[in-house]
């Protein structure tokens, strides 16, 4: 039997090259080794959102670009966290097993709490219990994860440990599939590609907006004129060739470094490249937004073979809690 993979993202709308390179490329190879379980967690995105006029757009949005990216929802289960409510009674239940100092001491509170002291809501501290609850109420054992977000698994291993002394085993503890995900830096090559930058390509951008785009990219800054030669080494639109010209990218680093390359024409061999790689999702995507609800089935249907099983564990929950008598 497959071992169950879970891993939640936040609406963030049509996603970007970086969210591809990132996240998408990994979860679709995930689906061929694991029993996927993939959420849009519109729950989680609360706890910094004011502002929730977007959220069904952006939910569809991203939803349309995972699909084109190769999520199949006959191989994942892919759904809105919100759609199975009982992920909020298990964030309840979890959270009398929690004690307040872990998760006070939890980095990103602070770090939130920092970010935005006119809204320290009581969610921004739960976060970590929520986190829990969306692994564990799937009994998912493998969240596959960057380095930097291996504390905040720890912190679910340990509340799912707690409950299982507490309350007899229940739950596995999850544990984490190290996957390197590359930095892609933004066009303004300072900080990551995101949208909080306004520094990003978006996989549904037609091939005209991404070349122009692409265009605006900074390059090595160290190379003023057509005749310098450049440094790929610190240039992010070569950083970008790696990923998008992967056969091209070392060629194109020796025609930087003589010269023999202008950065105009190498940012037109990265569109090029970008716009190629892109193609087939592009269509795809657009013939996915051309029928009627498609992404509201699939997120329908999602919900409810997701929901079938967050039940089963609900109930096994509350029968070990003492809030139902045990099954016969
Ligand atoms: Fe960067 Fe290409 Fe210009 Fe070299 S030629 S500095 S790799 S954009």
């Amino acid at each position: 039997m497959k071992k169950r993979v879970f891993s939640g993202a936040r609406p963030t709308g049509r996603q970007h090259l970086g969210n591809y390179l990132g996240a998408i490329q990994n979860y679709v190879a995930l689906q061929e080794d694991y029993d996927c379980i993939y959420c849009i967690v519109d729950i989680h995105a609360l706890t910094t959102l004011e502002n929730t006029d977007r959220l069904q757009q952006d939910i569809h949005e991203m939803m349309l670009d995972w699909l084109a990216a190769g999520l199949d929802p006959k191989k994942s289960i892919l759904f809105v966290q919100s759609h199975v409510p009982e992920v909020m009674e298990l964030h309840t239940l979890l959270s009398m097993v929690t004690p307040l100092s872990w998760l006070l001491r939890v980095p990103t509170f602070k770090e939130k709490a920092r970010m935005q002291p006119h809204n320290v809501n009581y969610g921004l501290v739960g976060y970590p219990v929520l986190m829990t609850a969306d692994i564990v109420l799937y009994k998912a054992e493998v969240v596959p994860v960057g380095e930097d977000q291996l504390p905040h698994l720890e912190l679910a291993r340990e509340i799912a440990r707690r409950f299982n002394t507490l309350y007899g085993p229940t739950f596995p503890e999850p544990q984490a599939k190290l996957t390197s995900f590359p930095m892609v830096l933004g066009l303004n090559g300072a900080q990551k590609m995101g949208k909080s930058y306004d520094n990003y390509i978006e996989l549904a951008a037609t091939p005209e907006e991404t070349s122009k785009l692409v265009m605006t990219a900074v390059t090595d800054p160290a190379r003023q004129y057509r005749s310098d030669p450049g440094h790929p080494e610190v240039c992010n639109v070569f950083s970008l060739h790696r990923f998008f010209n992967t056969g091209r990218a070392d060629e194109i680093a020796v025609e930087c470094r003589s010269a023999g390359i202008g950065c105009v024409d190498c940012k037109k061999l990265l569109a090029e490249g970008i716009n190629l790689r892109l193609a087939a999702l592009r269509e795809k995507r657009a013939s996915l937004a051309a029928k009627p609800k498609y992404v509201s089935k699939v997120l329908a249907d999602g919900a409810k073979r997701a929901q079938a099983i967050a039940k089963k564990t609900l109930t096994e929950v509350k029968e070990k809690m003492g809030l139902l008598p045990p099954a016969a």
